[in-house]
Formats: C-alpha cells, sequence, structure tokens
C-alpha cells in the first residue's frame, strides 16, 4: 500500500492511498470520526451568571469549544491513576470572569498553562448587558467522538475512488461537448487532441460521458486507489489525527489477534 498527501494544511488533509481497498479506507475514516482521543470541557462550576442565557446553555457551548489537545501528556479520566477525581495528568482547568457591557468570547477562558489556550480565540458563547456577569470554572477531560460529538476531531470526512478516463481517440471527432459538459472543467482540447487537466478533481458525475455522441469517452472510478479528505477542528492536526486513528486501529487487531 501507498500513501501520498495531496494537500497538507494544519486542520485539513487530501490523501491517496493506493493498492488498497475500500474497506480499509473505510475502517480509517470511522476510526478518525468515532474514536481519536479529545480533550473537551466537561464539568462546568458557576458561580454567576447574570446573562439572558440559561446555566445550561453556557455550559453546552462551553462544551463544544475547540481545545488544543497534547495526547502525550493526557489520561483519560477514568483509566488515570487518580481514581477519576482529577489531576494534572487527566484534567485542565480553566476559569472566565466577565463583566458587561461586552461579548465573551471563547478566547476568555483562562487556563491553569498557557499551553492549554483555546485554539479559536473568536467564538462567541453568550452577550453580557450592562452590569450583566458571568464566572466559572470548568474542566476539561479527554474523550472519544462515539461519546459526543464535542469530542470528534475530525468533521466533513469522506472519500472516492480514484477516477480513470478513457479517450478513445479514433472514436473522437473533437467536438467539444465533453468540454462544455464537465463541472469541473478538466477536459481540454490542445493541439487537435482531446486530453485531461488534473484527473483527482474529476467527481465521476459522467457529464462527459452522456454529452459525447460518439461514445469516445468513458469515465469510472478506481476502488484501488482512493482519495479521501477531511478537517480537524483544530484540536489535532490533520496529519496527528491520521497517527492517532492508525495507531488506534492497530490495537484494535492486536487485541483481536490476542483473542483468537
Ligand atoms: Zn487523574
Amino acid at each position: 500500500m501507498k500513501i501520498k498527501f495531496l494537500e497538507l494544511k494544519d486542520d485539513y488533509a487530501r490523501i491517496l492511498f493506493e493498492d488498497t481497498k475500500p474497506y480499509f479506507v473505510n475502517a480509517i475514516r470511522r476510526t478518525l470520526i468515532a474514536d481519536i482521543p479529545k480533550l473537551a470541557i466537561e464539568t462546568v462550576t458557576i458561580y454567576d451568571n447574570t446573562s439572558a442565557l440559561f446555566d445550561e446553555i453556557i455550559a453546552h457551548r462551553l462544551g463544544l469549544i475547540p481545545l488544543p489537545t497534547h495526547l502525550d501528556l493526557l489520561n483519560f479520566r477514568k483509566e488515570c491513576s487518580c481514581g477519576g477525581k482529577g489531576c494534572p495528568s487527566c484534567t485542565v482547568h480553566y476559569t472566565l470572569s466577565k463583566e458587561g457591557e461586552c461579548i465573551v468570547y471563547s478566547g476568555d477562558l483562562r487556563p491553569e498553562d498557557p499551553m492549554w489556550a483555546v485554539v479559536d480565540k473568536n467564538i462567541p458563547i453568550v452577550k453580557l448587558l450592562k452590569n450583566q456577569r458571568l464566572i466559572l470554572e470548568a474542566e476539561a477531560e479527554l474523550g472519544i467522538g462515539k461519546e459526543h460529538a464535542k469530542w470528534q476531531v475530525v468533521c466533513g470526512i469522506g472519500y472516492k475512488y480514484h477516477p480513470v478516463i478513457e479517450i478513445d481517440a479514433e472514436k473522437c471527432n473533437l467536438c467539444g461537448a465533453c468540454v462544455e459538459a464537465c463541472p469541473r472543467g478538466i477536459l481540454e482540447i490542445k493541439r487537435k487532441k482531446l486530453s485531461i487537466k488534473k484527473i483527482e478533481n474529476c467527481i465521476l458525475c459522467k457529464s462527459c460521458m452522456e454529452a459525447c455522441k460518439k461514445n469516445a469517452i468513458e469515465v469510472w472510478g478506481d476502488e484501488n486507489r482512493i482519495i479521501m479528505q477531511y478537517e480537524t477542528d483544530g484540536s489535532l492536526t490533520a496529519k496527528d489525527a491520521l497517527k492517532e486513528a492508525l495507531k488506534i486501529l492497530h490495537k484494535k487487531y492486536e487485541e483481536l489477534e490476542k483473542m483468537l
């Protein structure tokens, strides 16, 4: 099996898997969505809230804020040596204290250590009018997407078969109908020849096949070559999320082997 990053940013990846099968890439996809540990706020103690929103709504909003996740420093709280009471190895504390008139943003959450500062500081939580106050403490812990969406690292994930486009030059009369029909503009007539540019952009819609009256063009997906793309919410980088997913899959197969 071969792997190639077609595009890689901190929070986005587009990956080509070669010599593989759809069920294997699907296993990676499902692990990316449901099994990667991530830090999120789980417990909120509200000392004062005179804003227009209920405590519960504010707690829910806090839970959904992406927090940086250093997996090498944290354990799951229920598996921690502290017995689930909460210690620096499993729990991260935040405080928030604001008085109106202002908008409370995610960046107003103060972590116990700057390394845990929220990823996106501009998420609005609540608007405070004059003299309204919000004072609270929050505890964040690790969880997985299977338990709650706030612990889901990866979003907008999907994959498609790598497109294959075959042009029969003998049948093609260079009418240009397929070039016009393609919604992604990947076909062009160059030097009296129909050619393909950036084949990865093909969405396998087969509009070109339908437009061609001579049946000179054929499009299909190669299920041994798969293009997967996804975003992360910033708690982990796209590359770290993939590495973690592979580690988890590996562990699961090892456990299965031991049982056998
Ligand atoms: Zn602990």
